[in-house]
This record gives C-alpha cells, structure tokens and sequence, in this order.
C-alpha cells in the first residue's frame, strides 16, 4: 500500500479474494412429521455431506454482485431471489457492515436435486463474506443466521454427520469413531420442487385416517456406531420418497438398478430426484457407478464420500 492508499485501504477483513468449497448433503434418515400450524413439517434427520462441491469466490467490490458458471448456469437467477445474495444481506445486516462483495459461483451441485444445492450456497456465502468483511463470526453465530435462510443451511455451515430436528434447522453433530462410507450419486435429468414434494407427501398422507408419527433415527445412528456398511445400507430410510416416487415413477427403475448393480442399498436423496447409492469402499462404489451409467437411466453418474467438513475457506 503507498501512503496515500491508506484511506481506501479496508481497515478489517481479507484483501484478496476468498474462496471457499461447500459440500452437497444427503439424508440418511428423513423422518417426516405432521404438517405444523407455521407451515414447517417437524423432521427428525440425520444429514451427511458428501464430497461433490460448490465453490464460492468472494472479492471486494463497490455493490453486491453475483456471478456463476456450471450446473444451472443460464437457469439460476442472479438476482436478490439468488440464496448467495440473500445470505450475503443476512450477514452484512447482522454485522452492520455494507453488503459489498464481488462474487463468482461455480457450481457442480445440481439444482433442485434433492442435494440442498442452493443451501450449500448459501452457507459458503456467509463463510467468504464473514472472512472478506473481518466481521469473524463464531460458526454457531453463522448457523444462527443461516437457519433464517433455510432449513438446510446451518448443517452446511458445520458438515460431517448430524441430526437436524425441528424443520432441520436445530443441528446436533454425530461424535463418531471416523469412518469413511462411499457413495453412488445418481443425478437425473431436471429438478423436484421441495415445496411440491412435501405437499405429495401430505396428500398421499391424507389417504390414511391419521398421520404416521415421526419416525427416530435410533436405528440409523445405531448403524453409523457400529461401521458396518451394510447394516447402515438396511437402516437409511427417507419418508419423502414415497412422495418423490410418486412425482417421477422412473425413479422408481433407477432404485432398481442401482441395486441390480450390487450396491448395498438405495435411497431417493431429500426431495430427490437423485438416488444415492451406498457401497461397501471405493472400488465398490466405481463399480456400481459404471454399471448404472452404462443403464442410461440417469443424467450423471458421480462416486463420493462422506462424511466431509462444511463451508470452508480454502
Ligand atoms: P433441498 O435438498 O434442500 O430440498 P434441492 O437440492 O432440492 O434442495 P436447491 O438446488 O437447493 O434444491 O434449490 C432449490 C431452488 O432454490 C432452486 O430451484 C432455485 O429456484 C432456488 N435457488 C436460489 N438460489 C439458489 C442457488 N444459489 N442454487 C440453487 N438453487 C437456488
């Protein structure tokens, strides 16, 4: 800086550009509850975040502007409904600091997949934000205002394996004995609305004369202690897939063929349309994954792992 830089110099934060890598989810477990009066339904979740990223550039700018190539380029719009731009207000205003930051997106997560893409998002934005503006806020100060943001978002702050309860947003982290578990990620053509799935499932849900009672995950993370793939593949469940099903029936074959292709279970991810597949190690896993490709069921075939860290700068 030469001297008379010095009061346009920023007097706290980062100067060069931060760049920070967030990862997709999936549900292990999704159980589902009643629809309540605020319009949520009550989930009781176990999250995972597998290794296919988002990645957020964040530089000083005049304005708050957005930018972005790769899945959705084109289709996702870059203006204040963008969850990038929403949760770079949230933050500034929380901080009290303008909302200035050039920022570039490029995504991999595809959109409306059932892999919380845009929650992703929205969680890197308040990491690169927080380090470009100095405002260093403690991750549980984040996830608070990223549960504003969506139900997702505070998990994608933290990553690893959690349970989320309420809507999702209350995120209590799995403390277990590290172990890796590989997945097969089936990523179909187009998107499933979130909203659209959840009213599937309430209209299914009205066939019966009273609503199932939300389902634990005690089995599920009894499964997850115990680092036995295949008990883990019979303990993964999802109540919204019932409900995905019933919008896209195909998924319904690509289930099939995952497991014709020897995986060790199959699962619609969240809202779907993706299918996850679990494996019992990598080999396994490219295994599955070519097996299902060469079925031309699905867009994109993709092998990852979990569980791996949150939105992180580097
Ligand atoms: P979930 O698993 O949480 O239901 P999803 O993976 O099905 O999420 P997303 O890709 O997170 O779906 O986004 C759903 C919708 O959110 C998109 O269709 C789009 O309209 C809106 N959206 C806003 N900002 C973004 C963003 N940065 N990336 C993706 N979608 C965004």
């Amino acid at each position: 800086w030469r001297p008379d830089d010095e009061d346009e110099r920023p007097r706290r934060g980062m100067v060069g550009p931060v760049r920070v890598r967030v990862p997709a989810k999936v549900n292990l477990h999704l159980g589902v509850g009643p629809l309540r009066p605020d319009g949520y339904h009550e989930l009781n979740t176990v999250y995972q975040a597998i290794s296919i990223h988002d990645e957020l550039t964040a530089r000083r700018g005049d304005t708050l502007t957005l930018t972005m190539e790769g899945e959705g380029a084109g289709e996702l719009a870059l203006d204040e409904t963008n969850l990038v731009i929403k949760a770079a207000r949230a933050l500034a205003a929380h901080a009290g600091v303008p909302a200035h930051a050039r920022l570039h997106l490029r995504k991999q997560i595809p959109l409306a997949g059932g892999l919380a893409g845009g929650s992703a998002d929205a969680a890197a934005t308040l990491v690169a934000c927080d380090a470009l503006w100095g405002t260093d806020l403690s991750r549980d100060d984040l996830a608070g205002i990223a549960a504003g943001l969506g139900s997702d978002v505070p998990f994608l702050v933290y990553g690893g394996t959690a349970l989320g309860t309420g809507h999702g947003e209350t995120i209590s982290p799995i403390l277990a004995r590290p172990v890796t578990w590989h997945w097969v990620v089936a990523i179909a053509d187009g998107g499933l609305s979130t909203p659209a799935a959840y009213r599937e499932l309430d209209r299914l849900r009205a066939e019966y004369a009273a609503p199932p009672p939300l389902r634990n995950a005690d089995a599920l993370l009894a499964a997850l202690r115990g680092r036995d793939a295949a008990r883990l593949g019979r303990a993964l469940g999802n109540d919204l897939q019932a409900a995905a099903l019933s919008l896209r029936p195909a998924l319904a074959e690509t289930l099939k063929a995952g497991e014709a292709a020897g995986a060790l279970a199959g699962i619609v991810s969240g809202s779907g349309p993706t299918c996850v597949f679990l494996a019992s190690d990598a080999g396994h896993a490219e295994r599955v994954a070519a097996e299902l490709t060469a079925s031309g069921l699905c867009r994109t075939v993709r092998t990852a792992y979990g569980p791996v860290p949150g939105a992180r700068v580097g």
